[in-house]
């Protein structure tokens, strides 16, 4: 249900301020297809709302690099507008002042768009208020002459109507989370689940979902300022895939993009935390999760999961954690494709070796019969190796000019 704020009717609430009736209209209309034009803005306000959290997001994201949150809050990167955050933690105001922009933007008075930014998971109010509490809140009103905290999920209520996008982020926000796992007392839920399947933002967009426990942050200021292109009339709708995730940054599972990929591949795994091969017999779900950490690093282009000696445990699926527990078992299926891989690597493995040896040579070093190395004796090929390389090389040659030398 959406609720009015003080002496204003329900109907104009969804109005981002600036925008006419008419432009809304057809923005809305158009579903905010690619190219529409929108914009341009001079600047958006990002009201960033926490529910049932542990603020990981927001370090995360503070460690975003490409583009970084300075970049976005300067104005400095081209064509994007620049970005007022409201954030408790980093926003210097406090009290009536911090809270001040939210009641405009409920009350259509903030004169720019607005986006929505949810931390953690949207917990189930009605519980808590049976007891006179409140699992997250941010601000505080009057009611029958007492104070009162608003839930965030009663922010989002009120302001995802007006909102440009709503962007949740983390797992939390996006599926549920570790909130919502086995028992769940408080009701948690994702945005999605909490907005439901028709909801649209006032230019048209369904939430936007930036998974990950903790999301990679550059995954998340990057899909910012693609909305942001989008929104200024300077560039196309990002593809998002049918969960509402940037299509380009979760398409792919974690494992083809592993530094340990390789090892799979030829059936060498860990034994035990600390081991450089696969990671999957010891708990790794890698194969099976959609997420980019391994190729785009942690901060900076640097760790992530798996770089650094850790299993996936699938924290950007929305079966998280139930569906990935216990984190110390490998998963079942793995016991298959890793017994492929260990039988396909019996033969695989040395026949690699043989041609890494070989190509470990000059031919002027296998003409003068050494190698003239100060630093020790490489591995000269045997004779099967040179047996097996007639075969190979000829085959190599078939159809080639060096062939019909
Ligand atoms: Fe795949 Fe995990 Fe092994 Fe990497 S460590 S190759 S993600 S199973």
């Amino acid at each position: 249900m959406v609720i009015a704020p003080p002496g204003q009717p329900v109907s104009q609430v969804g109005n981002v301020a600036g925008i006419s009736q008419e432009a809304w209209a057809t923005i809305v209309a158009a579903g905010g297809g690619p190219r529409t034009k929108i914009g341009p803005f001079d600047r958006v306000h990002v009201f960033w709302l926490a529910g049932m959290s542990c603020d990981g997001c927001s370090i995360a994201v503070l460690g975003a690099t490409t583009p970084s949150v300075e970049s976005l809050l300067t104005g400095s990167l081209p064509a994007i507008p620049l970005v007022f955050l409201h954030h408790t933690a980093v926003q210097l105001e406090a009290g009536a002042a911090y809270m001040e922009p939210m009641w405009r933007a409920w009350r259509g008075e903030l004169g720019d768009p607005y986006v929505i930014v949810y931390e953690g998971s949207l917990a189930d109010e009605s519980l808590a208020a049976g007891s006179g509490g409140y699992w997250s809140a941010v601000g505080e009103e009057e009611v029958d002459g007492r104070l009162r905290q608003v839930p965030s999920a009663e922010w989002v209520r009120r302001l995802a109507p007006g909102a440009a996008a709503v962007i949740a982020i983390g797992t939390c926000a996006t599926w549920g989370g570790i909130p919502a796992a086995f028992g769940n007392v408080t009701g948690s839920m994702g945005m999605m689940d909490f907005l439901g399947k028709d909801y649209r933002s006032a230019l048209g967009l369904p939430v936007v979902n930036i998974p990950g426990c903790s999301p990679v942050g550059d995954n998340f200021t990057e899909t910012v300022a693609a909305v942001l292109l989008f929104l200024q009339g300077v560039g196309p709708l990002p593809e998002f895939d049918e969960l509402g995730r940037p299509a380009w940054l979760f398409g792919e599972t974690v494992h083809r993009n592993c530094t340990r990929a390789g090892y799979y591949e030829e059936g060498t795994f860990a034994e035990a935390y600390g081991d450089k091969e696969c990671l999957v017999e010891i708990g790794c779900w890698g194969p099976v999760v959609n997420c980019n950490i391994t190729s785009r690093g942690a901060i900076n282009h640097v760790g992530g999961c798996m770089n650094v000696g850790g299993v996936c445990i699938g924290c950007t699926m929305p079966g998280f954690p139930d569906r990935f527990a216990p984190f110390y078992k490998k998963p079942p299926g793995s016991t298959f494709s890793a017994t492929g891989a260990k039988l396909t690597g019996l033969f695989i493995r040395p026949l690699r070796r043989v041609s890494e040896r070989d190509r470990d040579r000059t031919a002027r070093w296998d003409r003068a019969g050494e190698v003239p190395s100060g630093w020790g004796a490489p591995p000269r090929p045997t004779f099967v190796d040179r047996l097996i390389h007639v075969g190979y090389d000829w085959i190599r040659h078939s159809g080639t000019a060096a062939k019909d030398r």
